[in-house]
């Protein structure tokens, strides 16, 4: 992997020098060759808006701050206007801007105190990572090398305890941690991981073979380049728990085939030979069992929620908490009887939670089962709108008494077919089973997407989009449970051939 006549840049911002220290070649890659990139998934905008949503609401713990402009403003702007601030006496700099050694730093909030001045670096997670401590080592050495006095660096992060009530108390959602001494304690490591950087952008590009490091701290957005020796049918397939893949893969054992049978647990031997010689699994005794344990009426019930939000959006909420916006309901009174379909879809700007709970109470009957897939999920929402609204805690407790999770059989591999891949996710055993129900042409297809389009409805003024998003909403939840509809279906017909 050479770039021939390539122009020499050295030049590093803190993100590239975190990627760097993931790895090298993506470094390189990033520096000499952007084209082999991936696209940029849905969910990987959506981390990158949230995070910086964090950013913006953090700075409210240092108000009457002056930001330095940075869009559409050069790097050497950027650094003069901070100067700039700095000699003017300003005591708090949002995206204050600084460059030393040939690396350009960005720090999300600098304050100055009588000591010196102190780094805050916010992030979204909910506690310090390995890669942070990086991430403010290399600004403390950028700052420290301009000449500044910097007293402290701290890692601002989000309490996940936190609970909203009215409006979000600041100082109470985020949590200031102090990693001053770690951060002085990294400062040689720094520079040297610098230097290296340097030298290695100089060469001829470094021989890196895919690894652990290609998703950890970070999926990398080369792994499409990196990756593509790695055939369809291979380790990385592999479902659950069982050898390492890299073990496996550095020992040459890279496609199905290749892996000798008896290290896999028995799942994965399963998914393996399901895969290699289109074999199938049907315990029929077992998938009796299994429905014999349900009953009419039966309600089959699916909830869509927000994901990865970092603010509570309503009181008594907490940060991350997944909060339902959506349900579908499809119920059937007897055998035999017409398929019945209840929905709700929450508009974009009210709390949905009361609404959700109301309707679902009046349509959930006291004495029906209630078929779920992935019973955890729908049992930790229930369970969470019991604590909101604790006067129908009965009949909640009621409703999660009687659910029933059809994901069992499959998680057990009662039954199995080759084209679920070793998953027993419903997005995999749906089309398996039932091949003309699929998630692939749906607008949304998985429930993060679903989370993003909901909120994306509040900034919308477009009536026409706004009436698109809902339209493609109502029709991902309801395939999810006329889905299950279609599966109780298929294993009947399943138990009852000879
Ligand atoms: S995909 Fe893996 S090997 Fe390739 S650049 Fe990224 S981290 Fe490095």
């Amino acid at each position: 992997m050479t770039v021939m006549n390539k122009k020499i840049s050295t030049y590093l911002s803190k993100s590239l020098f975190i990627r760097g220290l993931q790895c090298h070649k993506s470094l390189y890659l990033h520096k000499y060759h952007p084209d082999l990139k991936d696209e940029i998934s849905e969910k990987q905008k959506n981390l990158f808006q949230s995070g910086v949503n964090v950013g913006i609401y953090a700075q409210k713990l240092f108000p009457g701050g002056v930001e330095i402009p940075f869009d559409d403003v050069s790097l050497s702007k950027q650094i003069k206007r901070t100067m700039i601030e700095i000699e003017n006496g300003t005591k708090v700099i949002y995206e204050a801007a600084f460059s030393y050694d040939n690396v350009f730093v960005k720090v999300d909030i600098l304050r100055k105190t009588e000591n010196g001045w102190e780094i805050y670096e916010v992030k979204g997670s909910t506690g310090v990572k390995d890669v942070h401590y990086d991430d403010v080592a290399v600004q403390y050495y950028v700052l420290k090398g301009t000449g500044l006095s910097v007293s402290k660096a701290f890692l601002v992060h989000i309490n996940n305890q936190y609970v909203r009530k009215g409006e979000i108390e600041v100082d109470k959602l985020f949590t200031v941690q102090d990693l001053s001494n770690d951060v002085i304690e990294k400062q040689k490591s720094i520079k040297n991981e610098i230097d290296k950087m340097k030298r290695m952008l100089k060469s001829q590009g470094p021989n890196i073979d895919i690894g652990e490091h290609c998703t950890d701290p970070y999926d990398c957005d080369f792994c499409g380049y990196c990756w593509k020796h790695i055939p369809e049918n291979s380790v990385f397939n592999l479902k659950g728990a069982g050898p390492n893949k890299f073990d496996l893969y550095r020992q040459g054992i890279i496609r199905l085939e290749d892996i000798p049978k008896d290290i896999l647990p028995q799942s994965q031997r399963i998914q393996l030979e399901g895969t290699l010689d289109k074999k199938n699994i049907t315990n029929k005794a077992a998938v009796e069992e299994f429905l014999d344990t349900l009953w009419f009426p039966i309600c089959f019930l699916d909830f869509e929620t927000t994901f990865m939000v970092p603010l509570p959006m309503y009181d008594e909420t907490r940060p991350y908490q997944q909060v339902p916006f959506q349900y579908s309901l499809h119920y059937l009174e007897k055998e035999n009887a017409e398929l019945q379909h209840y929905e709700y879809l929450a508009p974009a700007h009210v709390d949905p939670r009361k609404e959700l709970l109301d309707k679902l109470l009046n349509e959930i009957p006291e004495n029906a089962c209630v078929l779920v897939y992935n019973k955890t999920f729908e049992i930790g929402v229930l369970n969470n709108l019991a604590k909101w609204f604790p006067e129908h805690s009965d009949q909640i407790e009621n409703i999660i008494r009687n659910i029933r999770d059809l994901m069992i059989p499959f998680r057990r591999k009662d039954i199995y077919r080759w084209g679920m891949g070793g998953s027993y996710s419903i997005k995999y055993v749906l089309p398996a089973l039932v091949p003309e129900l699929s998630y692939d042409d749906m607008e949304i297809s998985d429930g993060g997407i679903a989370s993003n389009a909901w909120l994306s409805m509040r900034d919308l003024e477009d009536l026409d989009a706004t009436e698109r998003i809902r339209k493609a909403l109502l029709a991902y939840c309801k395939l999810d449970t006329l889905g299950m509809v279609k599966i109780i279906e298929k294993l009947k017909t399943i138990c009852n051939s000879t």
